[in-house]
């Protein structure tokens, strides 16, 4: 009835990644400062966590980068 290449029942879409949030500062290309945000650490990998804003000139920081993590923990 069951071959003997038994799949697993339930595949899991996306492997557990740990993520986490963290302080890092960021650069913002609009007024070319680096600011103090908010990026979401994946493995490896870390993103600005979208919808901040600069706090000097109020722009998006999503297209930022990101200088430094500050890892607290
Ligand atoms: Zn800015």
């Amino acid at each position: 009835m069951n071959g003997p290449n038994r799949s697993q029942a339930a595949r899991p879409a996306t492997p557990p990644v740990p993520q986490y949030e963290t302080k890092a500062f960021v650069y913002c290309p609009i007024c070319t400062h680096t600011v103090e945000g908010i990026v979401v650490a994946t493995g490896k990998t870390a993103k600005v966590k979208p919808g901040q804003k600069c706090s000097r000139c109020s722009a998006a920081l999503d297209p930022g980068y990101i200088m430094r993590l500050d890892r607290a923990a």
